[in-house]
């Protein structure tokens, strides 16, 4: 719990960042929140994000750990077979590889990540092994699936026949662009499979109020072997600090990742901006840098703060999270969006 006494005692840099958060509160004009709610509360990226909430609710409902529930909700999308941007039955990189990259971190600041993993079909719990079973951070490749066996993870072949026939589609023209909110389309309606993507970003706040994330994905289809979006990365795809709130994304990593987007999320929260506001900044930085870029891409942001109030922000229309509360069960919000 953040103690501001306690704080102010201990830290003389801390009168700099309370003259910091004054600022930014002047400087967040709208002050929109999209919603709050009471704890506990999970907000999750796109419509797969309800069945992930779900999940999660039932350990926050029970009194449980916010990390216990983040990892338990997107256990879900990535055992999920139809999904074909996150775990099993993700989509290949252009060599037929399904690589997966998850991150998890902790209301103490602890995190775990693997990148670019073959054959564990549940990333995020080998992300949570790696923060909690290891001095490390990130492992990748062959190294983060040999340390899954070794802790008893069960390799498995994740290309499906549904995915090898879409991978083997695509090879015909082989050409590689992103699809805006794959997760509104069909796989069949894809203009000749071209490549996709999405994530589940997930933070939840406990009834104690601490705050975990977790972040899943098969990145980006048809990338290059060997690439990695922004979606294992600390302080890109999620970060939470537990003073503040947390913030996660989805989209175009590589945007991401040039931003540091997530960190920058929470930093703003943390000069007062709501979470919206935050997002939405988040977003204008990324188009401000690449604006001929930004026009094709999607980017989007969700955010939480300690309170509770939740919003996100993204290039382009479209973007869905879905929020899970004792009131909302269900709920799913279209977020704002620059387009
Ligand atoms: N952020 C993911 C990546 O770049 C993909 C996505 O969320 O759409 O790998």
């Amino acid at each position: 719990m953040y103690n501001r006494r306690k704080f102010l005692k201990t830290s003389a840099i801390a009168t700099t960042l309370i003259a910091t958060a004054k600022r930014g509160m002047a400087l967040s004009k709208s002050n929109q929140i999209s919603g709050n709610a009471t704890l506990p509360v999970v907000i999750s990226t796109w419509d797969f994000g309800i069945a992930a909430n779900q999940e999660a609710w039932k350990t926050l409902s029970a009194g449980g750990r916010s990390l216990d529930a983040v990892e338990a909700g997107v256990k879900i999308p990535e055992a999920d077979l139809k999904n074909h941007s996150v775990g099993k039955a993700g989509f290949p990189d252009r060599d037929g590889h399904v690589t997966l990259d998850a991150c998890i971190m902790d209301e103490q600041g602890n995190c775990g990540a693997v990148a670019g993993m073959e054959y564990i079909a549940h990333p995020i719990s080998v992300a949570r092994a790696v923060m909690e079973k290891t001095p490390h951070v990130l492992l990748v490749g062959d190294g983060a699936t040999q340390f899954a066996v070794e802790q008893g993870f069960k390799k498995e072949k994740l290309l499906t026949p549904e995915s090898e026939k879409a991978w083997k589609e695509w090879l015909k023209k082989g050409e590689y662009k992103p699809v805006i909110n794959i997760e509104n389309k069909s796989y069949d309606a894809l203009p000749g499979n071209q490549g996709n993507h999405d994530t589940i970003g997930m933070l939840a706040i406990d009834a104690k109020g601490n705050i975990s994330g977790a972040c899943t994905t098969s990145g980006m289809a048809w990338k290059l072997h060997g690439r990695v979006g922004d979606s294992p990365i600390i302080g890109a795809g999620l970060f939470v600090d537990n003073e503040v709130g947390g913030a996660t994304s989805t989209g175009v990593g590589e945007e991401v990742i040039r931003n540091v987007g997530s960190f920058l999320v929470v930093e703003l929260m943390r000069q007062g901006y709501s979470p919206t506001d935050a997002c939405k900044e988040a977003v204008n930085r990324i188009i401000k840098k690449k604006p001929e870029t930004a026009k094709n891409i999607q980017v989007g942001f969700l955010a939480i703060n300690k309170k509770g109030e939740y919003g996100a922000y993204a290039i382009q229309k479209g973007f869905s999270y879905a929020v899970c509360t004792a009131e909302k069960q269900d709920l799913l919000v279209k977020g704002d969006s620059h387009y």
